[in-house]
């Protein structure tokens, strides 16, 4: 692999930019975190799921740090601060705080979308007194007046702790370089998972994975050159022809991230993926950003007004689970798998009412858990491969 910050886009391999990319995100010593702060004297800030506003830390010259679990790294320590039932996620990021791996962080986010993550939050301002940590309120109030006022504040505290811990102040101009910078990122992503909904044989779900994890660690810019040159990549491949397999949506796995393998098993066990909702913060809105006008406002706004449904956001109006049942047509699925990590609250807690909502507009489902350090597939091909199968078989299409 070519030293990093940037991967080798000049590779005319999809197998060399995929192990490349997946290489990076396993190296949970983050050298390409390393090296951009060696070469720009920047500080990098880490952020736990499901989403953060990017633009504002990259418009105040830092590096967003995506920190969405550490896969089946052996846990030594992180197990002692969290109880037995509780999810992977956590104990995988307590680890790699004590383990050193997160060093090069100069600080950390910690967006409000469940309790474990709040008590990470107030954990690691004891374990790493000397670093940012702030707690990002995400507000579940979604008008102008109260919910968009209490965001902008929030942002506006975190901005200032961030040029207290040695970034830039944040200006108008920049902020909005910044939201263009993400805008073009969303854009590459949302192009990648049409050409995958209308071809899912030409962008297998598990390469897709990657390129997009290694997004979390490489700056905005060169997140994008990646997915562009993965794009091409992908498209001049003559050997991918659709075989008969199921589509299906994949939901629920939008904090802790199932292992690569799991992903790879689905697809082996008869089924495309034409839908998910991995690395939530790269689709967190549905369109762009607004490029004009008061950028604050816009990052605003934009949370306000654009964010998909998500087991971490309050509906307050409308039918929880009826984003899915819509996603399902437009993505032409046959099927949904609900996917979610053990003992997390929200993904499964939101289960009923969404499985409620897929099955009276009759769409098939089946559901399983995992964890990041999930090692065996056998149960869940066999499961997959019997709802891909019984798809196929009897849903006459
Ligand atoms: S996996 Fe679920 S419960 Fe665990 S931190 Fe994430 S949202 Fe919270």
């Amino acid at each position: 692999m070519s030293t990093l910050t940037e991967l080798d886009l000049a590779t005319t391999s999809i197998t060399t930019l995929v192990s490349d990319c997946e290489e990076l995100i396993r190296d949970t010593s983050m050298p390409s975190v390393r090296t951009w702060k060696e070469r720009t004297g920047g500080i990098a800030i880490g952020f736990m799921p499901t989403y953060i506003p990017r633009e504002l830390l990259h418009a105040q010259g830092v590096l967003p740090v995506g920190i969405m679990g550490a896969g089946d790294i052996e846990i030594i320590r992180g197990d002692a601060y969290y109880q037995s039932y509780i999810c992977h996620i956590p104990r995988s990021t307590v680890e790699l705080g004590l383990n050193g791996s997160l060093d090069c962080l100069d600080g950390m986010v910690f967006p409000a979308i469940c309790d474990v993550i709040r008590n990470l939050s107030g954990m690691w301002k004891m374990m790493f007194a000397d670093k940012l940590v702030h707690y990002l309120d995400l507000p579940q109030d979604f008008s102008a007046e109260i919910g968009g006022t209490f965001y902008r504040h929030d942002l506006e505290l975190l901005s200032q702790k961030l040029v207290d811990a040695g970034a830039r102040p944040l200006e108008a101009e920049a902020l909005r370089a910044s939201i263009r910078a993400y805008n073009e990122n969303s854009r590459a992503v949302r192009a990648l998972y049409d050409l995958r909904r209308r071809e899912p044989w030409r962008v297998p779900t598990a390469e897709l994975y990657v390129a997009l994890r290694a997004g979390l660690v490489l700056p905005v810019e060169s997140h994008t050159a990646l997915l562009e040159r993965f794009s091409a990549l992908v498209q001049a491949q003559t050997d991918r022809v659709p075989v008969d397999q199921a589509r299906v949506i994949l939901t629920g796995s939008f904090c802790e991230q199932p292992p690569l393998g799991l992903i790879k098993t689905l697809e082996r066990s008869g089924c495309y993926i034409v839908d998910d909702d991995f690395v939530q913060v790269s689709r967190w809105f549905r369109g762009d950003i607004s490029e004009t006008g008061d950028p604050l406002d816009a990052l605003v706004g934009a949370f306000l007004n654009d964010a998909p449904a998500c087991p971490t956001r309050y509906i307050d109006d409308g039918e929880k689970g009826r984003e899915l049942v819509d996603r399902v047509g437009a993505c032409g699925a046959e099927g949904v798998l609900f996917c979610a990590p053990s003992f997390c609250d929200p993904a499964l807690l939101d289960q009923p009412m969404d499985t409620a909502a897929v099955t009276r507009a009759g769409i098939p489902w089946t559901a399983f858990k995992y964890s990041e350090d999930t090692g065996q597939f056998q149960v869940i091909r066999e499961q997959a491969g019997t709802f891909a199968d019984s798809i196929k078989l009897w849903s006459g299409t």
